[in-house]
């Protein structure tokens, strides 16, 4: 490749290799040439000499004979004459003469021919000698001669003959290999458009050349097809990528909207449920507290029983909306209540002794096994765990007729400062079947109808323990058969109680002292139950239905404690408040006032703080609740101090109905609410911008001022107006500062 890249070399190469070849031949040739010529010469000097010895050594030994010098002077220089004889001498007894150069440079080859004469009649005699030089110099100059022209013609031949190859090699090979390879290099580039043109004669017969030639050709036209068909099928699959890519866009987008309607869908099943439960539980407690003062009235058996009958139907399905209720408030993100020190054991006995009337009941016998390593003093959610355990233990007992339910303990693993527990609740029930156990701690999920007809229930038990159990770190499962019966768990890990003795919660304390309480709530079962729950304490109450009526008695009576409904026909609860603090003539313009509601949000209260209430009592009416409010309003509870930063009594109102955990959680919002926005609130006054500015700041004020940071709430709202009322913000930023450093410790997590 390498080679057909460079051609020029492969030319260059033949040339070299051809002259060397060359200069070999020549030297071998003019070696063998040389070798014969001066055989040649040799076997020419021998035929001299054969030639003098055979037609003149007689005429020699005459000439001697007769002793006629000038004779063999003659004769002598005719040997001379001879070509390539040096010299010639003839020494005798009486002569000794010599012609040719005796000084030649040589080498010389020197013949003798002894001289002898026998005369007719006589014995033959010797008569001397002749010596004839051959000049050898001569002939290897000669030879060397003839050599050196020969090696030089015949080099300057071989010479031009390698050019002349190398010519025609490079016309006829190295340049087609060349545009060949120029051809290769641009197919790899990627050039397939131009053919392979060669700069040569067509003949009818083709040559080697020809045919790499075509091959390239075909080769070019080959991928050239290959090419296009892969584009095709490229374009082809990128056209189905794209519809594929279009098609799982059209059924994500698809997909999200069902799951964004089915998730409003259940939102708003839930909070449907949710609306319902509230609306009917307020109702069914006023029914329940009826059929409670009732039990005092002398009534006659049967009586006595259809309101056994009516209070146990009350109470089952206040207990199915409480679940109702209780799941929907975890599916809308319940958080988890603070974690507080208890007694594993004494939580475990109080559970038990409270479902063990039930179990007489069906005949089933309740027994209690903890592992003696498990550590009795814990912290942590107890209000979820008691709720879990009971319904595992009330499923235990409703399901296992004159059985056993057992509950049982056992340590996991033991860690520093906590412990790992398995909780288990074993009966001998129906058992539930194989196919049916996954699905169990779904909502709403029942064995079967008939299940579902005999024992009653909601479905929900099984779901709410699971999303308690979740939300305690744990996991729950059950292991069941058919028939033999159940055994439900969960592991949870619990941290060792940081108090060293747990005290039993104190009791609800009673009203030392009895109030004059107005009450004013215009849903009559409501009325009733309140007012007799009330009486019961020995408060001395006076009703109305609404606002009118309300005014009337506080302009005439003097009263201790005023309860509001919040919802009221006409004037709302909040207004009705203002109201009663703005009489003129008012008897009770400073008597406390309490919010009786079920509206308990923070943003709420602080409506209620701010139109003058002193607290809130939530609804549904639970007495504890009741008796502990009325105990802090009779024994004149002080109130929380109040700075200038903090409303600490809205705190504390937060804290009591929502519980410190979720005050947590909402003041961390409002943390994460101010660092958001401050910056573009700071951004908007630095730039004047008016609108933004107030906007921000409506925004903020409110989020401040629901969880009681009235300093930072009152200097937003006061942004906000003199924002709307076009006055400079330059001032602001640093006065906003202040306040929100100020308020900042109060946010911190
Ligand atoms: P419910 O209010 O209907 O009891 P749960 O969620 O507590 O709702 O239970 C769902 C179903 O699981 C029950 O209806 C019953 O079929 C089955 N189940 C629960 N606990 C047991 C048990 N210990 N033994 C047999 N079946 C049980």
């Amino acid at each position: 490749m390498t080679a057909l890249r460079a051609p020029g070399r492969l030319a260059r190469r033949l040339l070299l290799r051809v002259l060397a070849f060359s200069l070999c031949f020549t030297l071998l040739a003019g070696a063998v040439q040389l070798c014969l010529e001066y055989r040649r010469e040799m076997r020419d000097i021998d035929t001299r000499l054969e030639l003098i010895r055979a037609g003149y050594l007689a005429s020699f030994e005459r000439s001697l004979w007769d002793l006629n010098q000038a004779q063999l002077r003659v004769q002598l220089h005719g040997l001379v004459d001879f070509p390539d004889i040096a010299w010639a001498s003839l020494v005798s007894e009486d002569f000794k003469l010599i012609q040719g150069d005796i000084q030649g440079p040589g080498p010389l080859r020197v013949e003798h021919f002894p001289l002898s004469y026998q005369p007719p009649d006589g014995e033959p005699r010797q008569l001397g000698e002749l010596a004839i030089a051959i000049d050898l110099g001569a002939i290897y100059r000669r030879l060397w001669h003839g050599g050196l022209s020969n090696l030089l013609w015949m080099g300057l031949f071989l010479c031009g003959l390698a050019v002349a190859l190398s010519w025609l090699f490079h016309s006829l090979v190295t340049r087609h290999l060349g545009q060949m390879a120029g051809f290769a290099g641009r197919i790899a580039a990627g050039d397939l458009q131009h053919p392979l043109r060669l700069d040569k004669r067509v003949r009818s017969e083709a040559d080697e050349i020809d045919t790499v030639a075509d091959a390239l050709e075909d080769m070019r036209q080959s991928l050239r097809a290959d090419l296009r068909r892969r584009e095709a099928d490229r374009q082809a699959l990128q056209h189905k990528r794209d519809e594929l890519q279009r098609r799982v866009e059209r059924r994500t987008a698809s997909l999200q909207r069902a799951k964004e309607e089915a998730e409003a869908a259940n939102l708003a099943k839930s909070r449907f449920l949710a609306t319902m439960s509230h609306e009917i539980r307020t109702p069914l407690n006023g029914i329940l507290g009826m059929a409670e003062l009732l039990r005092d009235a002398p009534l006659g058996e049967r009586d006595r029983q259809r309101l056994h009958a009516l209070h146990k139907a009350g109470e089952g399905l206040l207990a199915v909306l409480n679940e109702v209720l209780h799941f929907a408030k975890l599916e809308d993100g319940a958080s988890l209540p603070e974690s507080v020190d208890f007694d594993l054991r004494a939580l475990l006995d109080e559970v038990l002794t409270l479902l063990e009337p039930c179990a007489a009941a069906n005949g089933t016998c309740l027994r209690l096994h903890i592992e003696p390593r498990v550590r009795s003093a814990c912290r942590g959610a107890e209000q979820l765990l008691r709720q879990v355990l009971s319904n595992l233990v009330a499923n235990a007992v409703k399901f296992t007729e004159e059985g056993e339910v057992c509950l049982r303990l056992q340590l996991l693993e033991r860690g520093e400062q906590r412990q790992r527990l398995r909780f288990a609740v074993v009966d001998d029930g129906i058992g539930i079947p194989d196919a049916l156990q996954a699905r169990i701690f779904e909502r709403f999920t029942q064995a079967s109808d008939e299940v579902a007809r005999r024992y009653g229930g909601s479905g929900l038990g099984l779901a709410i323990s699971k999303r308690l159990v979740e939300a305690m770190g744990g996991r729950i499962g059950v292991d069941s058969r058919e028939g033999q019966g159940s055994t439900f768990w969960f592991e949870i890990e619990l941290a060792d109680a940081t108090a060293p003795g747990l005290a039993p919660a104190p009791p609800a304390p009673r009203a030392e002292q009895a109030l004059r309480i107005l009450l004013v709530e215009d849903v009559p079962l409501n009325r009733e139950v309140a007012h007799d729950l009330l009486a019961r304490d020995g408060h001395a109450v006076t009703l109305a239905e609404d606002a009118e009526p309300a005014l009337a008695l506080c302009r005439e009576q003097a009263f201790e404690l005023i309860l509001l409904d919040m919802h009221l026909p006409g004037l709302s609860g909040v207004e009705l408040c203002r109201a009663i603090r703005q009489q003129t003539a008012g008897r009770n313009r400073q008597t406390p006032i309490l919010a009786f509601t079920a509206s308990v949000q923070p943003a709420m209260v602080r409506r209620y703080f701010d139109a003058g209430m002193q607290g809130v009592l939530a609804k549904p009416l639970r007495l504890d609740d009741l008796r502990r409010t009325l105990a802090g309003i009779g024994a004149a509870r002080p109130t929380p101090p109040e700075d200038g930063v903090l409303d600490r009594q809205v705190l504390a109102t937060h804290r009591e109905l929502l519980g410190a955990h979720r005050l947590h959680e909402l003041l961390g919002l409002l943390r994460n609410l101010l660092a958001e926005h401050w910056p573009a609130l700071h951004e908007a006054i630095a730039a004047e911008d008016a609108a933004e500015a107030a906007s921000l700041a409506h925004r903020l004020a409110g989020g401040c001022h629901s969880m009681g940071l009235r300093g930072l709430g009152d200097c937003l709202h006061a942004l906000e107006r003199a924002a709307l009322a076009g006055e400079p913000l330059q001032g602001w930023a640093q006065r906003l500062d202040a306040q929100h450093a100020a308020a900042a410790a109060h946010l911190q997590p």
